[in-house]
């Protein structure tokens, strides 16, 4: 076997470049490589750099040649890898292995890691007596704390985090710098004696006096307001949060009037799963994504029991979520064992983050702060989730989900994407990927502008991007149109709808053509028309408008968003029904309606498939106006229940693009309301109705088309009956449907859509 001659081959064998690629700083990677050369004997090193993992490993052929599958076996919870590239190098003699500090780079190419709730280890030497860090709310190791909300630049290394002002201890640097260790440069390791501390900042009622407590005094003093029904600001991995017990009627009453947010339902915070399976139902599923690394919040089926009633009115689940941090653990250990969290802020504004700006926007709705001296560098909120056709799908994409890239598919330009106006994100390509941005909110205030302008540079400067292009939606009034066309930089208008589907197309690794179901709320065409029921057959370079629900007219304008009952009014007025069907209000406010539609005065037509929910909602009397968005939609599934039932007539007509026309949907509605049918049942059988459209709207563009992919997009498809109904449908069809499972069918995910076509559109460019 053995070979002769010392000039054959090196003195221990051949050496090996292996290049690993992913999200693989950060998260324990080197060590676990360290660990497995060791194990392997094999001699070498491993460090971050700019591009990722950079490995050199040397020893016997067969076990070098073997060693990419030992890094990918070995590869820590948190690693996700995307590639493994091998090189060979010349034999250098090296027998032993070393971890060696990062490399900096001129181009920063690295994954931005993200956020990661406290790990189960981390937890138990949180509440063992024994341990050095009992009760430190800072505890962290490689696999879990804060991330992408405290680095300031990539590499992602202690210096470049907000916890560069903490001087490690000797017993913290041991463990920092010992290859063997699990909090082996965990970059935010501290313990009592050399990290961030806590305080507690009660304010005086009305004499202006504040009492402060810090350490361990503050958290226990903290559990003690919560339990008597005081609403506490905590500052959380992202940014403030407000929590009140969420058994406490009153309070969680009073925290809704503080908060001018009167009915949108407030997520919960339980002490651990068997807290929350006394409240509501956990499928496998949603138990899975709220014990997983991110830990958002799940929305899932509530019980009768446990929390208050003004919670989540009139909705039949809850968005739950653990504790996601040391700090959340102790609360909820000590205080109330649920508790509501929700974002610290006033209604639709974003969340605090700075210590001065939370006690400025949040010192009328807390009556204390549990605060910390660990700076936030960059806000981020909980993200929310909700499980659709057993698996998870998100609503709103923020800590520990963002900015986590999905790959495009193809190498492109650098695109920046300014998104929608509502549940804004932003999305930059780098290369092959596109990294969506965390939820940034409702463009409407001036600090969610400055929210917007701030994620922009900051995730600029973490890429290392410096964009050639932006896309932007169609509409010339969303703040973040005239932001794009305000730079001076190329611009590329995405129609909505487009982007929309073409989001979902991306995220499933397709490039179409496809069909296209886009049904929303309500969003700019080519032609300044209202679209938001729309059929498309698409790809990334174009689409076909093939058919689209009938337009529906809005009286008042924006006024009929916020008052749904004017479009039933309207629904009813184009069905050709009398308006005394359901409970629309007063007599006058009716014909009123009936005459600005018939003289069409204030009332663009819009084809908006969540508008016929609306008008649905207010003809089975769920609900008459709005105070959030998608309100009666949601209602309206909620009072529908899960069972399937038959659907009410609609016809497809005319060529292209064809129309859905609910109109005999309506009629069949009124009449069953004039029969006295229960709302849940004619709930129940409408959203059967659309469901069935969007099959029927299907077979006829595979008709015409040929193709059977279909992309449901859209904010109608956070709806689960209706995309449920329409999964079953298309399957037992022969079709091929997508739908989102990386970012929001609403329009957070509009970004991605939109940077996905605006830089085929570049590459295209180049090519030709
Ligand atoms: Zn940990
Ligand atoms: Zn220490
Ligand atoms: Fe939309």
């Amino acid at each position: 076997m053995s070979r002769l001659g010392p000039a054959s081959a090196g003195p221990t064998g051949i050496r090996h470049v292996i290049r690993v690629r992913g999200t693989v700083q950060g998260v324990g990677f080197r060590p676990a490589v360290y660990r497995a050369a060791i194990a392997s004997r094999l001699g070498g090193f491993v460090r971050n750099d700019s591009e990722g993992v950079l490995v050199e490993v040397e020893g016997p052929p067969s076990v070098v040649e073997a060693f990419p599958d030992a890094i990918r076996r070995s590869a820590p919870p948190l690693a996700r890898i995307d590639a493994i590239e091998v090189t060979v190098t010349r034999a250098r003699g090296d027998r032993d292995f070393h971890v060696t500090t990062s490399a900096e780079a001129a181009v920063v190419r690295a994954m931005v890691p993200t956020d990661t709730a406290t790990c189960d280890a981390c937890v138990r030497e949180l509440f063992d007596p024994e341990d050095r860090r009992f009760r430190y709310p800072f505890i962290v190791c490689t696999s879990c704390g804060p991330r992408y909300t405290i680095v300031r630049d990539l590499p992602y290394d202690r210096a470049r985090t907000t916890m560069a002002g903490f001087v490690m201890c000797a017993a913290c640097r041991e463990e920092y710098e010992d290859p063997t260790d699990r909090r082996f440069h965990a970059e935010p390791v501290a313990c009592a004696s050399c990290g961030p501390r806590v305080a507690l900042v009660e304010l005086g009622g009305g004499s202006g006096a504040q009492r402060r407590a810090e350490g361990d005094e503050a958290i226990v003093r903290a559990a003690a307001l919560l339990r008597r029904g005081a609403i506490l600001a905590v500052k959380g991995i992202g940014g403030y949060q407000l929590a009140v017990d969420a058994r406490d009627d009153a309070a969680v009453r009073r925290l809704r009037e503080r908060k001018r947010r009167p009915h949108k339902a407030f997520a919960l915070m339980a002490r651990n799963l068997a807290a929350l399976e006394g409240i509501v139902e956990l499928a496998p599923a949603a138990r899975a994504a709220l014990i997983g690394p991110a830990h958002p919040i799940v929305l899932v089926p509530k019980r009768d029991a446990g929390v208050a009633p003004s919670v989540a009115p009139r909705l039949r689940e809850l968005g739950v979520l653990l504790p996601t941090t040391p700090l959340h653990h102790l609360l909820l250990a000590e205080g109330p064992p649920v508790l509501v969290m929700t974002s610290g802020n006033v209604s639709d504004e974003p969340i605090a983050a700075d210590d001065d700006d939370a006690l400025a926007r949040l010192g009328s709705l807390a009556d204390a702060f549990l605060v910390h001296d660990r700076p936030i560098h960059t806000r981020a909120d909980d993200s929310v989730g909700r499980v659709v056709a057993g698996a998870i799908q998100p609503v709103r994409r923020a800590r520990g989900w963002a900015p986590e890239s999905v790959a495009l598919g193809f190498d492109a330009p650098d695109v920046l994407a300014v998104g929608a106006e509502l549940k804004s994100t932003v999305c930059f390509t780098r290369g092959g990927e596109a990294f969506v941005s965390q939820h940034i909110g409702d463009l409407g205030s001036l600090e969610a502008r400055d929210f917007f302008g701030e994620v922009i540079a900051r995730l600029e400067r973490l890429l290392g991007v410096i964009p050639i292009a932006m896309a932007h939606d169609l509409h010339p009034d969303y703040t973040s149109t005239r932001w794009a066309l305000a730079c001076g930089t190329r611009t590329i208008a995405v129609q909505h709808h487009h982007a929309h589907v073409a989001s979902c197309l991306v995220e499933n690794g397709t490039r179409g053509p496809a069909i296209g179901i886009a049904f929303d709320g309500t969003g700019c065409g080519p032609a300044g028309d209202l679209w938001g029921g729309e059929v498309l057959v698409f790809d990334l370079e174009r689409f076909e408008r093939i058919g689209h629900l009938r337009p529906i007219a809005l009286a008042g304008g924006e006024a009929a968003i916020r008052e749904p009952w004017r479009l039933a009014v309207a629904a009813l007025l184009d069905a050709g029904e009398p308006l005394e069907v359901g409970d629309l209000g007063p007599d006058a406010r009716r014909r009123q309606i009936r005459a600005l539609i018939e003289k069409g005065i204030a009332s663009p037509l819009a084809t908006g498939a969540g508008r016929w929910f609306d008008a649905v909602a207010a003809l089975v009397g769920v609900r008459d106006a709005i105070s959030y968005e998608g309100q009666a939609a949601i209602e309206l599934e909620a009072l529908a229940g899960t069972s399937e039932a038959p659907p009410y007539p609609f016809e497809i007509e005319g060529g292209t693009p064809f129309e859905i026309d609910l109109r005999p949907a309506i009629r069949a509605i009124a009449a069953d309301l004039r029969r006295h049918v229960p709302p849940a049942a004619i709930a129940s059988r409408f959203h059967s109705t659309m469901a069935e459209a969007v099959l029927a709207s299907c077979r006829s563009a595979r008709r015409t088309h040929g193709t059977d992919v279909v992309a449901l997009s859209g904010g109608c498809f956070q709806n689960v009956l209706l995309t449920e109904g329409a999964l079953r449908r298309l399957d037992a069809d022969g079709f091929r449907p997508l739908v989102h499972r990386r970012v929001p069918p609403n329009d957070g995910g509009v970004a991605l859509g939109q940077a996905a076509i605006a830089a085929h559109r570049l590459v295209g460019e180049a090519g030709g």
